[in-house]
């Protein structure tokens, strides 16, 4: 089922998250709702904050990029509790957008490798490293459950210069090709 996406300004967007446990009820269909929801409105990662709940949850699919980059074909990835317990490498800076700040790209710098403990769809366990572009997109979902988005981590001329652009998304009068739910 597809889902409005909670678009910037909501209070939502500014909790932190809490874990969930096995039992949380209908996790398969809520998993099953999430992608339906990131894939239609063509994103590579959401949040379930991004579709108003506030837990500990998000799924990536970077499938859509395996045209130039092949080891990303079928690319899933469901983290639920997860917590980065280690960044290192280089600091790498990128154009990143977020489904919930619809129409706005801007530079943001992180950290290029990093460790994750998480639990998966069928709430197994692991601890992985992940790096380049699977380490920033699940950095840029970590936020979401942290209560940030992107905007924080921009600079803070550039975010004085979009400000009327996020007061738009804020008031909901723009033009989006999936749907949002402002505050
Ligand atoms: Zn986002």
């Amino acid at each position: 089922m597809i889902l409005p996406i909670v678009a910037y300004g909501n209070g939502i967007l500014r909790k932190k998250c809490e874990e969930i446990d096995a039992d949380y009820p209908e996790l398969k269909k809520l998993l099953a709702d999430m992608y339906d929801t990131m894939h239609h409105a063509e994103g590579v990662g959401l949040a379930a904050p991004q579709i108003g709940l506030p837990i500990r949850v998000f799924v990536i699919d970077l499938d859509c990029l395996s045209e130039d980059e092949p080891q990303f074909k079928g690319y899933q990835l469901t983290m639920i509790n997860p917590e980065i317990i280690e960044r290192s490498g280089d600091d790498v800076t990128m154009n990143e957008g977020c489904l919930s700040i619809p129409g706005v790209n801007e530079s943001v710098t992180r950290k290029d490798k990093i460790v994750v403990n998480y639990f998966d769809e069928n709430f197994v366990e692991h601890e992985k490293t992940f790096e380049g572009f699977e380490a920033r997109v699940i950095q840029h979902e970590y936020d979401h459950l942290e209560g940030h988005t992107f905007i924080d981590r921009i600079n803070p001329i550039r975010r004085q210069m979009i400000r009327g652009k996020l007061n738009s998304i804020i008031k909901g009068k723009i033009a989006c090709r999936y749907k949002i739910k402002t505050a």
